[in-house]
Order: structure tokens, then C-alpha cells, then sequence
């Protein structure tokens, strides 16, 4: 490469970005100026607001994502926003490649009777909430006695364990206190897994089920299916032992637990029930010789998997950018040099974290590999062009600011870190010049 450096910019410091510019600067060496912009003035995007606040190992993956901003020529750019305070046409013009890795912001819908209602909410802004995400909205939980979670993946396991784990089991974690708060004037007793399919074919992860279905203090029901009737020789390992972890936890049931996981196969939302708020949901069979079950519900989460937002100016279709291997297309398949996808908005919704590393090896490969082909061009200045518009990005200190701030907010609780999760306190942590 020649010997200015190539400028590169990457949109969202999730871990998907970050482990592009990782495997950019392995693969490229040092002769890359990596820009890494984020609409939060915080980097690490669902690591820090998607993992689970009681899964602190995975959390600290964040330690080694972090490692890319030792680099001398790698720069976070926080509170900027694609659409909003800057275009896809200006990102193009001022960096020799533009790599999109925005994640999945959205959430799908179910399309069925009384699901606005409510008390029905979507699990990923459930998430978002006990994970103290700045955007999202309250949630409250007051007399909260029986909860239906839709869908049974790995964020549905997830929100059913944050729902039935001991409140004090929960404090130890670095939830803002107002979720703290909030989570226990909820009296959970039934917390309902619903699946459209049998718990063969659930797409949770052992591990994962396995810590749910060992919550401490909770019977376990199942329903909907017989695990008998099923064929194990035919299915794949991380199926066989979901059904040996679920028939353990159904027979090792106390008699009357304090609270109640019931796991119910075989049944699609039919309808959400309640005069005012929903009160209760109906299941209708999806397998032959099944019968419609009604459950009651003061609180209903979809957990049916996350969905990309589009982004203006830039191709999209069904929740994602079009791409070739992480090389951005247009819907008709025709090129769009120099811009790049990659993670859940390259590929769609799935996959652990850990999952974003080869993802992202593939689409940096691809990057060097267009950048050594092609001459450097002029490029515009960035910084010049959101300056003149007024747009004042956050920098790495701020976000060590802010970092900082939550590990006092901790210690003074005896907890390790306090998030902080206001807009308006995350901003005056942030000294923009
Ligand atoms: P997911 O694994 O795709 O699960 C979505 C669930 O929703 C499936 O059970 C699916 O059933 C169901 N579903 C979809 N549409 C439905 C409908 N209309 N009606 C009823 N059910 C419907 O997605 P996720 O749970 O959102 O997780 C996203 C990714 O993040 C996954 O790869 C997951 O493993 C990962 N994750 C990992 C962890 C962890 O490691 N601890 C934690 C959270 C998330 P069908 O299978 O029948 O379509």
C-alpha cells in the first residue's frame, strides 16, 4: 500500500465493527486511518446493551474489543448518526471504504389481534431497558404476576430468566438502579416459553437453556409435546441435549416452587386478550391433534428475533444490506464499490458474539483486497464537514469519562460498575469542546 494512509470508516463500535477494525489492522498493518463512529457516546453496542447484565464473562470481551483504540491511527467518533448528522453520499466521498455495522435496531411484529396492547412489548426493548440503553422506554412491572415470552431463542431465555431469577441475585449486576427498582415490584409467578415449533427445533443454546432451567427456587412444566414421541436418533447433538436438560429439569420440579417456568410447544399466538391492558393470550395448535391453550398474562414479550433498520441512503432489503460476501450491492445485484457490510445487518439477526469474528475477517479481506486494487483518490475532509455543520463527536476520553463515572456509581453500591443510562447524564459526562 502506498504511503498515505488508506481512511476507512466504520459505522457502529459494536462488536462486529470493532472486530472489523481488529481484523483490518491484523491483515493491513498500520498504514490504515480507521474511523469508528457511533450514534452512542459509548462503544461496544449490544455487548453493552444487549448481553445480559448477569452474563459478566461474555461482557468482558469487551476488554479485547477495546484493544483497536491502542492503535495509533484508530479514532471513535461517537454521537454521530448516519441520516442524521451525516450522509452515506459524505462518508463515500471522504473515506476509501465505508463499512456499515449498524446491527439490528428493530424488531419484527406478529401481525395478530390485541398485540398493541398494553403490557405487550417487544422483548429487545425489554432488553434494552434492564440493560440501561439511553433510548429506551420505561417498563413498568407493578403487579406484573404472570409473563408470556413468544419465541424461544436465546434472548427469550434471556428475558424469562431476568423475569424469574431473584431480584437480590440481580443486584450484584451493573443494572441502573431505577431497573433494579422497578424489576422488584414485579411478583413474578408464571413465566410462559411459547415455541411454534417443539423443542427439537427451538433455537436456544444448551448452555443458555441450561441456566434458565436452573434458576434456583422455579418448577419446570412442560407442555404441548410428549418428549417420548421424539425421534432423537435424527436429530443433532445441541438438540438431543436441550431435550435431556429440559426432561431433567421436569422431573427434579419441587412440588410448589414459589414460581412456575412453563414451557409450551407446538403453539402459535393466536390473539392478545384485555380490556385496556392484556390480560391474557391465546395459543392456537400449529401440530395436528393439538387444542387452542389461553393463557393469562400481565405482561407479554415477542421475542421473534431482531430485524436491521434501513439506512438512509444505502441499499436494503428484508432487514438487511444487500451484499457479496460483505461487499455492499445494489437490489439489482449491480455494484456499489468502496462500501461494505458487516454482522447483523450483513447477515441477519443470528449468531453469538463471538460469531462476528470470522464474519468480520471476510469482510476486511474484501476491503484490502478492493483498496490494493485501486488508486488513492482526493478524499474530503469529514471532521470540516461536521464542524460546519455544528456536529461535535465524542472522543475515547469521554467515553473513559463515562466509564469511570459507572465504576464510582458501583463501588459506592458495593457493585462493580452502575450503568449510567440518561441521555442527559451521559451528556454531561461528555466535554465536547
Ligand atoms: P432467534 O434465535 O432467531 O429466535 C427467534 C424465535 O422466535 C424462534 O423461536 C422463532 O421460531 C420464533 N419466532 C419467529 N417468528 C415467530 C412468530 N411469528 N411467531 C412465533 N414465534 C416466532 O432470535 P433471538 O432469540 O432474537 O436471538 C438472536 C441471536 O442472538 C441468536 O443467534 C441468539 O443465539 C443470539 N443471542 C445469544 C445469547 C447468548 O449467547 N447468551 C443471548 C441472546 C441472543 P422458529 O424457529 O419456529 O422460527
Amino acid at each position: 500500500m502506498g504511503e498515505e494512509p488508506r481512511r476507512i470508516a466504520i459505522i457502529g463500535a459494536g462488536p462486529s465493527g470493532l472486530f472489523t477494525a481488529a481484523a483490518l489492522l491484523a491483515q493491513g498493518g498500520d498504514d490504515l486511518a480507521i474511523d469508528i463512529f457511533d450514534r452512542l457516546p459509548t462503544p461496544f453496542g449490544l455487548l453493552r446493551y444487549g448481553v445480559a447484565p448477569d452474563h459478566a464473562s461474555i461482557k468482558a470481551v469487551a476488554t479485547t474489543l477495546a484493544r483497536v483504540f491502542e492503535a495509533p491511527r484508530v479514532r471513535f467518533l461517537g454521537l454521530v448518526e448516519l441520516g442524521r448528522d451525516v450522509s452515506a453520499a459524505e462518508l463515500v466521498a471522504a473515506y476509501d471504504a465505508v463499512i456499515y455495522a449498524v446491527g439490528a435496531a428493530d424488531d419484527r411484529h406478529l401481525g395478530i389481534p390485541g398485540e398493541d396492547l398494553p403490557g405487550s412489548r417487544s422483548a429487545r426493548q425489554f432488553v434494552a431497558w434492564y440493560s440501561g440503553h439511553p433510548d429506551a422506554d420505561p417498563q413498568p412491572l407493578a403487579g406484573v404476576r404472570d409473563a408470556v415470552v413468544v419465541g424461544v431463542g436465546n434472548v427469550a431465555v434471556d428475558v424469562a430468566r431476568i423475569l424469574l431469577k431473584d431480584r437480590d441475585d440481580l443486584s450484584a449486576t451493573d443494572m441502573p438502579d431505577a431497573v433494579l427498582a422497578e424489576l422488584r415490584t414485579a411478583a413474578v409467578e408464571h413465566a410462559w416459553l411459547v415455541g411454534r415449533r417443539g423443542p427439537e427445533h427451538a433455537s436456544f443454546t444448551t448452555p443458555e437453556l441450561r441456566e434458565l432451567l436452573e434458576t434456583p427456587g422455579i418448577g419446570v412444566e412442560l407442555l404441548g409435546c410428549d418428549l417420548a414421541d421424539i425421534d432423537e436418533e435424527a436429530l443433532e447433538r445441541h438438540a438431543r441435549a436441550n431435550l435431556a436438560a429440559i426432561a431433567r429439569a421436569v422431573d427434579a420440579s419441587p412440588a410448589e416452587p414459589a414460581r412456575w417456568l412453563h414451557l409450551l410447544f407446538w403453539h402459535r399466538p393466536a390473539e392478545l386478550e384485555g380490556e385496556g391492558r392484556v390480560q391474557s393470550v391465546t395459543f392456537a395448535p400449529t401440530a395436528e391433534g393439538g387444542s387452542a391453550v389461553t393463557v393469562p398474562a400481565d405482561l407479554v414479550l415477542r421475542s421473534i428475533g431482531y430485524r436491521g433498520l434501513r439506512l438512509p441512503g444505502v441499499p436494503y432489503e428484508d432487514g438487511r444490506i444487500p451484499n457479496l460476501e460483505g461487499r455492499v450491492v445494489e437490489t439489482d445485484g449491480s455494484e456499489r464499490p468502496g462500501e461494505y457490510a458487516v454482522g447483523w445487518i450483513k447477515r441477519g439477526p443470528v449468531g453469538l458474539i463471538g460469531s462476528n469474528k470470522k464474519d468480520a475477517a471476510e469482510t476486511a479481506a474484501h476491503v484490502l483486497e478492493d483498496l490494493a486494487a485501486l488508486p488513492p483518490r482526493p478524499l474530503e475532509d469529514l471532521d470540516a464537514v461536521l464542524a460546519a455543520r455544528g456536529v461535535r463527536p465524542s472522543n475515547l476520553e469521554d467515553w473513559r469519562r463515562i466509564d469511570l463515572a459507572e465504576i464510582d456509581r458501583g463501588t459506592i453500591r458495593g457493585r462493580e460498575r452502575t450503568k449510567v443510562e440518561a441521555w442527559h447524564d451521559l451528556l454531561a459526562l461528555v466535554s465536547r469542546p
